[in-house]
């Protein structure tokens, strides 16, 4: 009888109280979906995917400006490390070709064209000892373009992955003697105290792994070959034939054939330098003056 007086039969309930329950009153509107129309879903999408691309370029803006931070460091750091280095050795310069990685390094078993991604090469010549890590001689936005187009260097060995293990470079002019060996005569090679304009003499700098210039051509094209970075020398560009410096930090054109690289000097700033045309270098060969031009100007020490 109680139960009976506290429930009532839904029968016997008011029409307007049996419509709210559990759910909504039935309207002119309640013929429409309750979702989101197939625009409006596409309005959403854009608006994220808009939100997305603007978020995503802004990382990989600060991305790249955190690496390049970083490589200007890493220069830095060689310069240290380099000035230690003369003050143990009399103010002679190290043999460019050798000064990170020893001649034991050349081998037939690491291809000269591939030793700058070789992870078997391990760094053992004078400079090394004055280093504090593997991770200095690696510009890091370097590494992501060399392993997408290192393998498209014509002498690449396909047995060696694609580790990039350096980047820099040091000016061959400070160094004496043939493209292999240092001169056996100490006295003959490069001191310190014939750089005569340190703050405009390059001292170590980033290397292209691609050749830019080639023949006055416009840099409109990536081209490898043997002269791109495989080893610690530079080789100013000339006639088409030599090394470059980097160009691709902060390049506005995709393939990043203009932009910058960091160039450490020899009295130790580090700055930002565009591409040199080959017309800015100097030689001198014949008087072994060793004329060397960087910022586009002709500069001698
Ligand atoms: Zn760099
Ligand atoms: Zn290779």
């Amino acid at each position: 009888m109680k139960r009976i007086e506290h429930k009532q039969p839904a029968q016997n309930r008011p029409a307007a109280l049996r419509q709210t329950a559990g759910r909504p009153p039935k309207t002119a509107d309640s013929t429409r979906p309750n979702a989101f129309t197939l625009i409006e879903l596409l309005v959403v999408i854009a608006i994220l995917a808009l939100l997305m691309s603007i978020l995503v370029s802004s990382l990989s803006k600060a991305r790249r400006q955190a690496y390049f931070v970083i490589c200007n460091a890493n220069l830095y750091n060689y310069g240290l490390a380099t000035y230690m280095y003369l003050d143990d050795n009399q103010q002679v310069f190290p043999f460019a070709l050798t000064c990170v990685y020893s001649r034991s390094t050349f081998t037939s078993d690491h291809p000269a064209a591939c030793r700058w991604h070789d992870a078997q090469v391990q760094p053992d010549g004078p400079l090394w000892p004055y280093m504090a890590a593997k991770d200095v001689n690696r510009c890091p936005e370097f590494a992501s373009i060399a392993r997408r187009i290192g393998a498209d260097h014509p002498y690449h060995d396909s047995r060696i992955p694609i580790e990039p293990q350096f980047t820099y470079s040091m000016n061959g002019y400070l160094s004496a003697g043939d493209a292999i060996s240092p001169l056996n005569n100490p006295e003959q090679m490069v001191k310190m105290s014939q750089v005569k304009r340190p703050a405009g003499t390059l001292f170590f700098a980033e290397e292209n792994i691609w050749i830019t210039h080639q023949n006055n051509t416009p840099p409109d094209e990536i081209s490898l070959n043997s002269e791109a970075l495989n080893d610690m020398y530079f080789y100013p560009r000339q006639y088409g034939y030599g090394d470059g410096i980097a160009t691709f930090h902060k390049a506005s054109d995709p393939k990043r054939l203009t932009g910058l690289s960091n160039v450490l000097f020899i009295d130790g700033h580090v700055n930002a330098e565009k591409a040199f045309d080959e017309t800015d270098w100097n030689r001198g060969y014949s008087n072994k003056s060793y004329n060397l031009c960087v910022n586009h100007e002709h500069r001698k020490y």
